[in-house]
């Protein structure tokens, strides 16, 4: 073991270099994930209660490690932005999203808006918008059935260049939601010039509802989305009373447990066929 050296500290940390390892190995694996065809997305519907139907897919990532199993996107997904990777597993999710899309199409299964995730380097190089409208092209898919979900994050860079794609995708029909909100900067004056079509209300706040009571953040963005004509969705419902506190709130759009886990895509048809029984 070297003594000297500006890591020496690693050296002599035995868990720390564990981690390091694990985090090497994570990346390498990752490299060919892709290419071995180990990604898969799962669906978690999005569900009316006004009208008990399913308004929205959401598509959930997947890893399918050979050796580890089942990996959460949580723990790769920032990996992947740090190593240059995201773009490759967001052309992926974008290209399987639709390429879903278009059989669901060809099979009459009358799917709705399915919304992928794009992380903020997606739209801070490249021509995201060009890849877009070039992908749901190439498989006949309207503008209108995907939705793209970004955090505030994005929104509180490079704004002019930012705000442009994000408007270019509105201008095509695309939706776009502003994933987790509430939990980012909280710059309200973004939605001024972000013209975005959803707000998502994060887990975070969902989880502290209990029976009908005001929740003075949920009431806030309620507010701010029926001022700016926005849809809204509440993420993470799991039960009942979060379910009536939230439409007492005036949010009747819901995702989470209480109606369906993210499942693959071919438990869509039969949640489509009975949303009733969500
Ligand atoms: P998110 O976009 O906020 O997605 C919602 C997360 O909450 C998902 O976790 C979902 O499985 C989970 N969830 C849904 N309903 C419930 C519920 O009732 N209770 C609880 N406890 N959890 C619920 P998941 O699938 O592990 O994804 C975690 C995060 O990873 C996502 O958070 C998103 O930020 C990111 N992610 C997922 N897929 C992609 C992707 O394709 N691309 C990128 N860039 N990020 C992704
Ligand atoms: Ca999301
Ligand atoms: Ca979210
Ligand atoms: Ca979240």
């Amino acid at each position: 073991v070297k003594r000297s050296g500006k890591n020496a500290f690693r050296f002599f940390d035995p868990e720390l270099n564990t981690r390091h390892r694990d985090r090497i190995a994570l990346e390498n694996d990752l490299r060919g994930a892709v290419a071995r065809g180990e990604l898969d997305l799962h669906y978690q519907p999005q569900v009316s209660l006004a009208t008990r139907g399913i308004v929205g897919l959401e598509a959930l990532l997947r890893w399918n490690h050979p050796g580890l199993g089942a990996i959460p996107p949580a723990t790769f997904i920032q990996v992947a932005e740090e190593v240059g990777l995201i773009s490759e597993i967001s052309n992926w999710v974008l290209e399987t999203a639709c390429a879903q899309l278009a059989r669901w199409q060809a099979e009459g299964v009358g799917a709705p808006r399915v919304s992928i995730n794009l992380s903020a380097c997606d739209f801070q190089r490249g021509d995201v918008v060009g890849r877009i409208r070039a992908c749901l092209d190439r498989h006949g898919v309207a503008p209108s059935c995907l939705e793209v979900e970004i955090t505030e994050g994005l929104m509180m860079d490079d704004t002019a260049d930012i705000a442009a794609k994000v408007r270019a995708l509105r201008e095509a029909g695309i939706s776009v939601a502003i994933d987790d909100f509430g939990t980012g900067y909280s710059a309200l004056a973004y939605l001024q010039r972000f013209p975005v079509s959803t707000l998502k209300i994060d887990r975070s706040f969902v989880r502290d509802l209990e029976g009908p009571m005001t929740n003075p953040i949920i009431s806030a963005i309620t507010g701010i989305a029926r001022g700016f004509d926005l849809d809204l969705v509440a993420e993470g419902v799991e039960n009942l009373e979060q379910a009536d506190a939230l439409r007492a709130l005036g949010c009747e759009v819901m995702q989470g447990y209480l109606f369906a886990r993210p499942a693959p895509a071919g438990e869509v048809p039969g949640w489509l066929r009975q949303p009733e029984r969500l």
